[in-house]
């Protein structure tokens, strides 16, 4: 008997934790592939655990990982947090995953970056809408973050790595500042 296929989405992963999320709510129905590009992380040491732990998380669950294979390594451009820098710091992932999803055939595109309550959902939400009107490619949009703690819960029993502030230097800087 010939298994129905699943449809293809390429899920921009900027963590494991939040990946966690959307894998949650989308690995019934379809077939994911995990998307790599946060050239946002401040610093180079943060950038390695994060990556690290989603690669882990991918092997976890046998999801293939995708990556930009040119990609440059370039927090150092990442100096300023304000709604407009968030707007390019998401639009600019986006686009990259966008770009990939439409050369490799996916059915849709989506984001981890929807599971977070701590991230601007409806400006995320509004991003990958017009990206999606650019490209002629369909946006899965879900709202991942019921569930957000539980799943990140669990995998922080696991051992994987939690991140403390978003990902520039301003984030960074803040966290210091809040506490
Ligand atoms: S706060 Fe987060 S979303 Fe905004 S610019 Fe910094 S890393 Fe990007």
């Amino acid at each position: 008997m010939s298994e129905i296929s699943k449809k293809k989405v390429l899920l921009h992963v900027c963590c494991a934790p939040c990946s966690a999320s959307a894998v949650k709510m989308l690995n019934v129905e379809y077939e994911i592939s995990f998307y790599w590009y946060n050239p946002n992380i401040y610093n180079e040491q943060e950038y390695k655990n994060r990556k690290g732990s989603a690669i882990r998380y991918a092997k976890e669950l046998n999801i293939s990982f995708r990556e930009e294979e040119d990609f440059l390594y370039n927090y150092k451009n990442w100096k300023n947090k304000s709604l407009e820098q968030c707007r390019l710091c998401y639009t600019f992932r986006l686009e990259k995953t966008v770009i990939f999803a439409k050369q490799n055939n996916f059915d849709f595109f989506t984001t981890s970056l929807l599971s977070s309550p701590y991230q601007k959902h409806d400006l995320i939400k509004q991003i990958a809408n017009d990206l999606a009107d650019k490209y002629k490619i369909n946006f899965l949009y879900c709202d991942f973050r019921p569930g957000f703690y539980e799943v990140k819960n669990l995998l922080k029993q696991k051992g994987y790595y939690m991140q403390k502030y978003c990902a520039c230097n301003k984030s960074y800087r803040e966290m210091f500042d809040n506490k």
